[in-house]
């Protein structure tokens, strides 16, 4: 493809220093894929292009588009910042580690349809102030199927029974009722009530999801079997996952 100008509307989450003063930016855009930006003298005091391409960044970029490899900044429209997600340590983790969990999910230049508006979503509601913790455990369930994960979620694997008492079954890929727990002995052993949030937070359109509230100590249970499903289906070992982790440990 030959490159062309072109404007693409997304979101900056990761950049770095290339050559003297060039910067490599990553955009996550909502109908081009994920882009590495090059941004020619972007760290020059003078450069306008600079500011545009912080972290949490959102707003329109005019870039010449190559379709693969790397894009390069032209210069951009309507540039705002997630301020929230800027100064907030801890907002800031969740929110790294939400957009890099986006990113290892798509090759660049892909699609990521509706996971755009997730990403979106998500930003906007950690910036607001809502629970960083229960947003992000929303994406790793909603984020699933993109990393070609697809767990029965709407009925017993077993008997197909859609209501009663459930436990999740990593072997299984799904939901067990009662009666069939024993055919997976190394299943989740969660509560009933646990296994019901990971279904709603899987089932639900997140848009319907924002305001979900949970105790701690189910969203503790809940973190702890996503974690569990994540690295015994995907096993990623994101950098920004391990920040997370201690950040908690030491709050
Ligand atoms: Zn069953």
């Amino acid at each position: 493809m030959a490159r062309q100008l072109k404007e693409v509307q997304g979101i900056i989450f990761k950049r770095q220093k290339y050559r003297e003063a060039d910067l490599l930016a990553k955009i996550m855009t909502k109908n081009n894929g994920i882009i590495t930006l090059l941004a020619h003298g972007a760290l020059k005091p003078k450069s306008k292009l600079g500011a545009s391409l912080l972290n949490f960044s959102y707003g329109t970029y005019v870039i010449y588009f190559t379709g693969h490899g790397l894009s390069t900044l032209r210069t951009y429209k309507d540039v705002s910042q997630f301020d929230g997600l800027f100064s907030d340590l801890t907002k800031n983790a969740y929110a790294s580690f939400i957009l890099d969990l986006i990113d290892h999910a798509f090759i660049e230049y892909q699609n990521l349809g509706k996971y755009y508006n997730l990403a979106n979503f998500a930003l906007q509601k950690i910036n607001a102030g809502t629970d960083p913790e229960m947003i992000t455990q929303i994406v790793q369930m909603q984020l699933l199927q993109a990393y070609g994960v697809e767990p029965e979620m709407r009925h017993c694997v077993i008997c197909g029974k859609k209501q009663g008492k459930f436990d999740y079954s990593i072997k299984s890929g799904g939901i067990l009722c009662s009666q069939h727990f024993d055919t997976d002995p190394g299943r989740l052993h969660l509560k009933p009530k646990e296994t019901a949030v990971l279904r709603t937070i899987f089932l639900l359109p997140f848009e319907r999801l924002g305001d979900i509230k949970i105790n701690t100590a189910t969203k503790t249970a809940t973190r702890k079997a996503i974690d569990r499903i994540y690295q015994e289906t995907i096993d990623l070992n994101l950098k920004t996952k391990k920040f997370l982790d201690e950040l908690k440990l030491n709050e």
